[in-house]
């Protein structure tokens, strides 16, 4: 059972010495003594930022640290190979939490309630379960539906544009009959945004000194809705530009996760004279919405109506590597490994 053990707390970017790639005996069977209980088998696993938090040790809001010398915890497709639970049978899909390893032994809290969901249509990728359908799916939705208020035909900004949540909240707002902008990291995911995503117009934040005055380009009547998924200085530079009962998402902040001190925002009085709404969530609290965001979502592709974009790293041991890599914007779309993909 091959195993991303996690060994020491992170200072900057993680390093992959911060992880290690063990192999461990493991009988396929839920030990003797332990009810309620699943042995599963881990197919894909998710590549999230919040992961980062989790490697400290400085991060004091609201996720406990991984524990040196276990294995790192995160989104997963898995299939039941054993299972001593009343609710799960040998052979089921799910997706939900899981541990980073070949094979994870899951009992409380693991197997409570929102946190493993039986998949229950095959015609769709399993994959997809850990982003358009998953986590990274339902943040886009609620977010970008409910957080944003949105309304036809107003300006919308999506920082990380051409990431797991980004990709899907800039169709969204196409779909609303919104002006959309996007920001993200290099060429091609400007040229992905705007060429295949539909897009009214990309930046590379890279390629610019000054955010303030490339949002002044772009917006030159201001925003209405910024779904924030990186904070930072592109916060700051868009609190200049909000219009009036704006709206600003706080979906994350991925431009501090590796910093030892977040930066301050030097604008924010802005949001009070432009009487705008900032409105942070945490998305477990929404799993409750799952059933009707899954239909919507199933909809949407039926219908063509939204583009899903997947990063697929092969082999649970690039997995460190492949965290690493979303944190310094290597991913285009859903980062996800493929361990035993079906
Ligand atoms: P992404 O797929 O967007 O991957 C992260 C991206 O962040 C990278 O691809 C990179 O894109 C960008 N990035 C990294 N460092 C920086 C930086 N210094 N400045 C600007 N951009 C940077 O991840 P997700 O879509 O999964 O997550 C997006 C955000 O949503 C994160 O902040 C995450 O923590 C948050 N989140 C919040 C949830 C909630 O419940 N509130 C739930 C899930 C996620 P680029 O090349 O464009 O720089």
């Amino acid at each position: 059972n091959k195993q991303i053990i996690f060994r020491e707390f992170a200072e900057g970017i993680p390093k992959e010495s911060d992880m290690a790639v063990k192999s461990a005996q493991l009988k396929l069977k839920v030990p003797e003594g332990r009810p309620m209980a699943v042995l599963v088998r881990n197919l894909y696993l998710s590549c999230d930022p919040f992961m980062r938090l989790r490697m400290g040790p400085q991060m004091e809001c609201c996720f406990p640290p991984f524990e040196r010398g276990l294995p790192l915890v995160g989104f997963g497709v898995v299939q039941i190979v054993d299972s001593t639970h009343l609710d799960f049978e040998e052979g089921e899909l799910l997706w939900g939490l899981t541990t980073w390893e070949e094979f994870s032994l899951l009992a409380e809290p693991f197997t409570d309630a929102y946190s493993l969901f039986k998949i229950k249509d095959l015609d769709l990728p399993l994959s997809y379960h850990i982003g358009l359908l998953g986590m990274p799916g339902l943040s886009a939705y609620i977010g970008f539906y409910e957080i944003c208020s949105p309304k036809k035909g107003e300006y919308v900004f999506v920082s990380a544009a051409a990431g797991a949540i980004g990709h899907l909240v800039g169709q969204f707002a196409k779909l609303m009959g919104c002006y959309v902008v996007g920001s993200a990291g290099s060429k091609e995911k400007v040229d992905l945004l705007k060429n295949k995503l539909g897009f009214d117009d990309a930046f590379n934040h890279n390629d610019e000194v000054d955010f303030d005055a490339a949002l002044k380009r772009r917006f030159p009547e201001g925003i209405d809705i910024y779904f924030d998924n990186v904070g930072g200085d592109m916060l700051d530079a868009v609190l200049l530009n909000m219009r009036l009962h704006g709206r600003i998402a706080m979906s994350g902040m991925v431009s501090q996760y590796n910093l030892e001190q977040h930066q301050g925002l030097r604008n924010l009085f802005c949001a009070v004279t432009r009487r705008v709404r900032m409105e942070g969530f945490m998305i477990a609290d929404y799993f409750d919405r799952y059933p009707e965001f899954y239909e919507e979502m199933r909809r949407y592709l039926k219908e063509g109506k939204i583009v899903y974009v997947e990063d697929v790293v092969h082999g649970i041991e690039g997995a460190p590597a492949a965290l690493i890599g979303l944190l310094t914007g290597q991913n285009v779309g859903k980062r996800v490994v493929a361990v035993a993909p079906d």
